[in-house]
Parts: structure tokens; sequence; C-alpha cells
């Protein structure tokens, strides 16, 4: 990956994790405020439903008693007829004075204050009424020059009437309701206001009522609620408390606010872990182990003296993002992070996947297999090789070890596992030869099929005498020990000349090829048994 991509990543990761972070919280405080606004409106809805069955009720009982008096028998504003007025306004609750006027409206008499022959109401006539209904009801709304002084709502019929308290209509709902701080009732037939809570502005109810008509929602986050009767011209308009910045502020889901916040924040560290873990180059590695990255190349190894092939060497390769990574480039750090176990069970499987039918077929083929360190020091790695090679049908002699001195480290442990390989038919040989401190004592201490002289002697051949000697010390010596030598990395034919002639049996290098796939490899080998 290179920085401007490493850069773009970074900034992703820095608007996943804001995203991360603030989305949750958002929407949780989104959805509790959408919440509350419902609430509130449902709130608002009952005090309605309330405020509505009330102002139809004190309706239906003020035409009740009005309905009363005019079955009263007795003549207008007669003693007996008052004494009916009187009972009635006692016997209804809700009725504060009954009476009568005439046609002119003129005040005749009235329960609380007797016949207009006492002078009280000699000269008081009625304004005409607020609302007619066509079966001749009248209401007054506010009279306020009535008997007994106080403001009144008046309903009146053929010359005779009942007052009450306008306050009676909005009397069950509670002043200090917080949800409901305004009711209005309404006559709907002329747009007056009948009755409010105190400190409830008239004009603006009516003003509310008015835009309200044609959108009679409920779900509207509009802290107004208007509410219709169906058998009486009356609606009734509640309206949520006005708050202050500071009330509103208190009432914010802040709980949901903090909560999102908190999942943000895990989620976000969750987001943020999760990229730097797979930005990281272990990250990346381990995904590798996980989607199975890795393919394999096989360089041959031919025969010097005749150029046939008898085998190939297995390098791994990682397939990252369309390019291929050198295994130099990954191994020490799977080594390192534990993950070069899973990489060489991937290998085998992989040489057994591509290979494994040619090495059954050609049994005088072999696939050398790299080792580390880890899969030395226990028999884990054959446990999986011997099953695995059997199911095939090759042969453990086709499969050889590499190991390099760096996988001795723990040399007792080495040694017993090498035995063991060597015991189950693997020969095993001691990689990049002569380039550690202790390669010839390794070369005693270890029982071992043979040694690859490593590329840098190789290289020296046929440019210095001194160091190119090396080479054919090395070949000397394993002749000696009786070991066979691969000499690595051969590029010119003077070097390959040069090392059959001091006895190296075997070589490889981009001489004879690079490393290949499969099918070229099984091509490479139909090429040269020819030759
Ligand atoms: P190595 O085992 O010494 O492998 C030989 C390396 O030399 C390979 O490099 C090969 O491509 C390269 N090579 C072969 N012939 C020539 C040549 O003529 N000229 C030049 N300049 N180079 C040549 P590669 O494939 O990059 O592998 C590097 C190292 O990675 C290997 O060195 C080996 O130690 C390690 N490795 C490769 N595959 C595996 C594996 O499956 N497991 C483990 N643990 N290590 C592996
Ligand atoms: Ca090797
Ligand atoms: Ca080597």
């Amino acid at each position: 990956m290179n920085k401007i991509q490493r850069g773009a990543l970074a900034a992703l990761l820095i608007v996943i994790v804001v995203i991360a972070a603030l989305a949750p919280a958002g929407i949780g405080f989104l959805f509790a405020q959408r919440s509350q606004q419902h609430d509130e409106a449902q709130r608002l809805n009952t005090v309605a439903d309330a405020a509505l069955f009330r102002a139809e009720d004190v309706t239906r009982r003020l035409s009740g008693a009005l309905g009363e008096i005019g079955k009263v028998a007795a003549a207008p504003c007669s003693p007996p007829y008052l004494k009916e007025l009187r009972r009635i306004a006692l016997t209804h609750v809700q009725v504060r004075d009954a009476g009568a006027y005439d046609r002119d409206g003129r005040w005749q008499c009235s329960s609380l204050l007797g016949a207009v022959s006492a002078g009280v109401l000699d000269g008081l006539t009625l304004p005409p009424p607020d609302w007619r209904s066509r079966d001749g009801v009248m209401a007054w709304y506010g009279l306020a020059r009535l008997p007994g002084g106080k403001t009144s709502l008046v309903m009146g019929r053929n010359g005779f009437y009942v007052a009450a308290d306008p306050s009676l209509y909005v009397d069950t709902l509670d002043a200090n309701d917080e949800v409901a701080s305004g009711v209005a009732i309404i006559n709907t037939d002329v747009s007056r206001v009948i009755a409010t809570t105190p400190a409830t502005d008239a004009n603006a109810i009516l003003a509310v009522y008015r835009t309200a008509r044609s959108v009679p929602s409920v779900r509207d986050c509009s802290p107004y609620v208007v509410r219709r009767s169906v058998s009486m011209p009356l609606a009734v308009v509640v309206s949520a408390p006005h708050q202050t910045l500071r009330q509103r502020l208190r009432t914010l889901p802040w709980g949901w606010l903090l909560g999102g916040v908190v999942v943000g924040v895990a989620l976000a560290s969750w987001a943020a872990f999760f990229f730097v873990r797979r930005l990281s180059p272990r990250g990346q590695l381990s995904d590798a182990v996980r989607r199975h990255q890795f393919i394999v190349a096989y360089q041959p190894i031919v025969d010097l003296a005749t150029r046939r092939c008898v085998g190939a060497e297995a390098l791994v390769r990682w397939k990252h993002h369309d390019r291929i990574v050198r295994p130099d480039h990954f191994i020490p750090l799977a080594e390192h992070r534990g993950l070069i176990q899973a990489i060489t069970d991937q290998v085998l499987d992989t040489i057994l996947l591509e290979l494994g039918d040619f090495l059954k077929r050609y049994p005088e083929y072999y696939v050398s297999v790299n080792l580390s360190a880890q899969d030395l020091t226990t028999h884990r790695f054959l446990d999986v090789l011997g099953p695995a090679i059997a199911r095939q049908g090759v042969r453990p002699q086709q499969i050889h070890i590499e190991a390099t001195e760096r996988s001795f480290l723990d040399a007792d442990a080495a040694k017993e596992v090498i035995g063991a390989f060597r015991e189950a038919g693997h020969a095993v040989y001691l990689d990049d030869f002569g380039t550690g401190y202790s390669s010839l004592s390794h070369l005693q201490n270890f029982r071992i099929d043979g040694l690859k002289i490593d590329k840098s002697f190789v290289d020296t051949v046929g440019q210095d005498a001194a160091s190119s000697s090396v080479a054919s010390h090395i070949v000397d010596m394993a002749a000696t020990l009786d070991v066979q030598v691969i000499a690595e990395g051969i590029e010119h034919e003077e070097q390959a000349a040069y090392l059959l002639a001091r006895g190296a049996r075997f070589g490889q290098g981009w001489l004879f090829s690079a490393p290949l796939t499969a099918a070229e490899f099984i091509r490479y080998v139909g090429r040269t048994r020819g030759a």
C-alpha cells in the first residue's frame, strides 16, 4: 500500500470514526425527541378529549335546565314561577341563575334577584345573542352585567334563560397541568371563544383554531390539538405550555443522547481498532492467512550433468491486491507473529493441489518445502504432512525439507524433529549453507541429506579466486561427509560448468529456470525429460 492509499484510508478511517461516534447519538436523540413529541401529542389529545367531553356535558345540562324552565306551568315571574326557577337553579349545580326576559330582551325576573319589580333588574336589557341555533336556542358569551356581577354564559329560549359560570367548561382541567397550559372552548358556528383556562390568550387560540381547521393532524409536532364535537357546534383547542429555553433543555432526552454517545464511542473505537489492525502489516498478513492469499512458485532443480529436472523448490508468494509480494518481505513478520505455521500448511495444501497428481504419476520427482524454526520445534507439521501426502498417493521421498541455520535456534528440538522427518522418508537439506556462523558444526551435529550452497558463493564463481574457491571447498566437504549438494542461484553457464567440474551434482537458478507456476513447471519437466 503506497503513501497516498494509506493517507486516503486514514482519512476514510477518521470519517468513519466520526460517523460511528455521532450517528448513534444523533439517531438516539432524534428518536427520543420524536417519541417525546409523540408522547406530548398523546397527552394533549387526552386532555382535549376530556375537555370536549366536559364541554358537551355542561352544554347538555344547561339545555336540560332550560327545557325544565320551559315546562313550568305558572305564569312567568309569578311567585310560584320564581319558586320553580329557584328549584331548577338549585338542582342543577351548573346553573348559577335562571330567569325570564320579555320580547325586547328586557329582564323580567331572576331566581337570584326575584321579579323586576324589586327594582334591581329594572331597565336591564340583554344584547343581541352571540349565537342562535336553528331551533331558537340563543347564547351570550361573557355577559358581565348579569345578576351577581360575574361574567356569565347565558343560554336562553322563548323568553327564559339559564346562566352559568363559563369556567365550568374548563374547570376539570388542572390549572397547574404541565402538559396543557391552555384550554379553550369555541363555538364553531360563530368562531367565538366560550371559555378558557386562566391566562390563556383567547385571540391566539382562535387564530390557531382557524389555521388548524383544515389540518386536524394529531401527530403533528405543533403544540396545539384541536378537537371538534360531532353533536354540537363546539370545539376544543388545547395548547402545550410555552417552554422557556431552560425548560426545553431540561426536557431534552439527555439520557438518549448520552447513551448514543457511549454507543457511538464504543462503535468508533471498535472501528478504529478494526481499521488500524487491518491497516497494520500484521493485520493484513493475518487477513491473508485467513483468506488463503498465498500462491506457490516452483523453481526447477536440475541435474547439472544432464540438465534434466529432478524436482522443484516450492517458493511462497503473497498475492496482495494484484501484487505479488516476495517471501523476504513477509516471512520474517509471519515468523515473528506466529503466522508461519499456517502459511507452511497452505503451501503444502497448494503443492498437493497443484502437483499432487503429477508427483503421484512421476515418483522420481520431488518438491522441496522451506520450513521455519517454528515448524522444526515440534512434530506438528510432520503430523500434517504424513496423512496429507498419503491421501494423495505421494511418497514421503517426494517431499524434501529445507531448513536454514536460523531454524536451529532450539538445536535439540530441531535435531529431534529433523530426525523424525528423515525417519519418515523425507530428505532434509541445510539451506543457505555457508551464510551462518556455524554451518559447519551443524553439518557435523545434524544428520542431514544435503546442503544448498548459498547464492552468494555461486555469485563469486569466475570473479575472484579466493571466494569462488569457497564453493569448491563446500562441495569437497559435502563429498567427505557423504551429503548431496545443490548449488543455488546459478545464473551463468560458467558457474554451472565450474560447480559441475568440482563435483556439485545439482543446481537451481535462472540459468535453468526462474520460479514457475505449477503448469509451467510440468511443461518444463516434459521439455527436459527428453534432454
Ligand atoms: P531461498 O530458500 O534461498 O530461495 C531461493 C531464493 O532465491 C528464491 O527467492 C528464488 O526465487 C531466488 N532465486 C533462485 N534462483 C535465482 C537466481 O538465479 N538468481 C537470483 N537472483 N535469485 C534466485 P524467493 O522466492 O524470493 O525466496 C526468498 C526466501 O524466502 C527463500 O530463500 C526462503 O528462505 C524463503 N521462503 C520462500 N518460500 C518459503 C516458504 O514456503 N516457507 C518459508 N519458511 N520460507 C520460504
Ligand atoms: Ca530454500
Ligand atoms: Ca537458499
